[in-house]
């Protein structure tokens, strides 16, 4: 299938790592112009290195914080006269911590807001006009299973990717004629070095082996195992091309069936 993506310009943030670099990995195979960002410098510049080195695609990478209104600005700015206008908005982060009500501080609640909302609706708000001006767009917001179902002692992720779904819901339909398609992808437990850190991190605070830890994760999947980075990428691509052009305002569970709803 011709996933029309060749030569399109798209933006994925936070992808140094994980989730956010198969996603680039998967646009620079379909042909498309890539611009990535991560916080951390030398992260960033390994991932361009192996990324170009996968590939040899157009990818640019640029150092952002995607809690930074200046540097993301700043960000946009160099996508567009790299590649052009942004076609395809990736919306990745990292995600709150960890923690249950009385856990949770203040400030926690208002950097979370920044890092999971704002920085999404910014990016959005930033890249939305070129997109309604060319009468096609794609944003795609990587969210979590949690919203679906959610996850025990994830008080900030559970609240604030909601208000995330609210948010691109009703996007979708104010921006709907204008050709522009906003969906969410909500990834079950994925084999990145946010999983196995905290893989680790269980093993060292309970005494059992990581292994253990992994099946006490995977027991509760029906496809019992972790995804694939690349297997969240494929829908967030699929979602990005032609093919899915009458989907909007979905949020998509790629979570093995760990969400038992309907
Ligand atoms: P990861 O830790 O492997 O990679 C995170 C990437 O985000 C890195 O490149 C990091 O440099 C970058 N990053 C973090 N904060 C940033 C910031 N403020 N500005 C710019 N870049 C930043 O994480 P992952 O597992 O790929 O997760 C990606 C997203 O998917 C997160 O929001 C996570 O909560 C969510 N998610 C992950 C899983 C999973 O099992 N891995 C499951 C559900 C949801």
């Amino acid at each position: 299938m011709d996933f029309g993506l060749q030569g399109k310009s798209v933006l994925v943030t936070a992808a140094s790592k994980g989730i956010g670099k198969a996603t680039a990995l998967g646009f620079l195979r379909e042909g498309a112009k890539v611009t990535i960002c991560a916080r951390d410098a030398d992260g960033l510049k390994l991932a361009h290195e192996e990324l170009v080195a996968a590939t040899g695609g157009q990818l640019l990478a640029i150092q952002a914080d995607v809690t930074d209104a200046k540097q993301v600005a700043e960000l946009v700015e160099a996508a567009e006269s790299a590649h052009g206008p942004i076609q395809v908005l990736v919306n990745n982060a990292g995600g709150p911590p960890p923690g249950d009500h009385k856990a949770i501080t203040e400030s926690q609640w208002t950097n979370s807001f920044e890092l999971t909302v704002q920085s999404a609706v910014r990016l959005t708000n930033l890249v939305l006009p070129e997109m309604e001006k060319a009468g096609w767009g794609r944003v795609i917001n990587i969210s979590s299973y949690s919203v679906k179902q959610p996850m025990d002692n994830m008080m900030l992720s559970n609240s604030l990717r909601l208000a995330v779904l609210g948010w691109a819901k009703t996007l979708s339909s104010e921006v709907a004629e204008s050709g522009v398609l906003v969906n969410t992808v909500c990834p079950g437990w994925t084999d990145t070095d946010r999983v196995n850190g905290l893989l680790q991190h269980q093993s060292l605070e309970h005494g059992v082996s990581e292994a253990e830890v992994l099946a006490t994760i995977t027991d509760k999947v029906p496809l019992n195992r972790l995804a694939h980075a690349e297997e969240i990428a494929n829908v967030i691509i699929f979602l990005a091309s032609e093919a899915a052009s009458y989907v909007t305002g979905a949020a998509i569970p790629v979570d093995g069936g760990a969400a038992r709803v309907v």
